[in-house]
């Protein structure tokens, strides 16, 4: 009984993704379609890939559409793609003037929206998303993973990005093992799903200070996973989508080359710049995380490399960080 109604759940989804993608290619979606293939240097084909839509500037296009075509209104009004008014009781379409990006399963079914807006004011927030549901869980899902999976096993990495639009501009630049955590942190569920196909992550976030953030955060969560994370930096104002437009492929891939850094590496950077090593008491606390971060490594050997690692780096003997981990490791969580 169950299984029937989410059966038939997906396939109003993948009915609406339909109608999204078919709007962006008609008349209502030309400003759109230009948008996308102008300002934002997407393809045609890569469109198509990612069943790319839009969802015009009208309160009821998905409302008529679903009429005429007898899509059960109920499930657009559970999946949230039709909000109900809670005054007049009357039914309106959710996105709105915005860019469509389906986010599917690892299978392959869409599960549900991200919604980019084209208008500039400020008000209207950038991103919406299909609201929770069980078919919708953001903490589960990996944007681009449908995609993304078989180069992912092949090339024995994953390329962990922040938007929507940095998935599908490294796809279009052909690093098509590159995924992104759907505008949440990283969380334990979806570094299950990558470790069923790695054990490598690259992070390239935002080269802004959130991104410098969330990638200090992801590490842990990576490592306590059992997966390895490596970081590249961008700068300060660019994400993976813009410098590439920016830039160009040959030096994003030098850029990748040349700044890619371990995650001890990247994390004593971090420390560095943050002026925390110039003192004692806060150099204590940076080494303190730092160990934490290798505490959570459960094979012996790596667990073992890294100290030794570390001790060069700080020149701090071994003897000291093993304290030290073994003292946040009772203190900590
Ligand atoms: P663009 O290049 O079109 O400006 P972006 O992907 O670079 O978009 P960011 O502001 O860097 O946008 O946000 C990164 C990601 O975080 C987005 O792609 C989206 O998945 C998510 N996100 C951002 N803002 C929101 C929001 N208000 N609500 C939900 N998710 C959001
Ligand atoms: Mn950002
Ligand atoms: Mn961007
Ligand atoms: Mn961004």
């Amino acid at each position: 009984e169950k299984d029937k109604r989410e059966a038939s759940q997906f396939d109003t989804l993948r009915w609406a993704a339909k109608l999204f993608h078919g709007t962006l290619q008609s008349e209502a979606g030309s400003a759109a379609l230009a948008y996308l293939t102008g300002k934002r240097g997407l393809e045609p084909g890569t469109i198509r890939r990612f069943g790319l839509g839009f969802a015009p500037e009208s309160w009821d296009h998905l409302l008529h559409a679903a009429e005429r075509d007898g899509a059960p209104v109920e499930h657009l009004v559970s999946l949230g793609l039709l909000t109900r008014h809670p005054k007049r009781n009357t039914l309106y379409d959710t996105f709105r003037n915005r860019i469509i990006f389906p986010i599917l399963t690892v299978g392959g079914q869409v599960a549900g929206f991200g919604g980019r807006t084209l208008s500039n004011d400020a008000e209207t927030p950038k991103y919406i998303n299909s609201p929770e549901s069980a078919f919708f869980e953001k903490s589960k899902l990996l944007y681009g993973m449908h995609a993304a999976k078989n180069e992912i096993r092949r090339q024995e990495t994953a390329i962990l990005v922040e938007g929507y639009m940095d998935v599908i501009a490294m796809h279009q630049a052909g690093f098509t093992n590159t995924v992104a955590s759907c505008g949440t942190a990283l969380t334990r569920y979806q570094a299950k799903i990558l470790k069923r196909y790695t054990s490598r992550v690259l992070f390239l976030y935002d080269g802004d200070n959130a991104g410098k953030k969330s990638m200090l955060a992801g590490i842990d969560i990576l490592l306590s996973e059992g997966l390895t994370p490596w970081v590249v930096m961008l700068p300060g104002n660019e994400d993976p989508d813009s410098f590439i437009r920016n830039y160009g492929k040959e030096a994003f891939l030098g850029e990748l080359e040349s700044e890619k850094s371990s995650f001890q590496d990247f994390q004593l950077r971090c420390y560095q710049d943050a002026g925390w090593m110039e003192s004692p008491d806060t150099a204590s606390k940076a080494i303190s995380a730092m160990t934490r971060s290798i505490a959570l490594i459960a094979d012996p050997v790596q667990k073992e490399l890294y100290i030794d690692e570390l001790s060069k780096k700080l020149d701090l003997s071994r003897q000291t960080l093993r304290e030290v981990m073994a003292a946040s490791d009772t203190g900590g969580s």
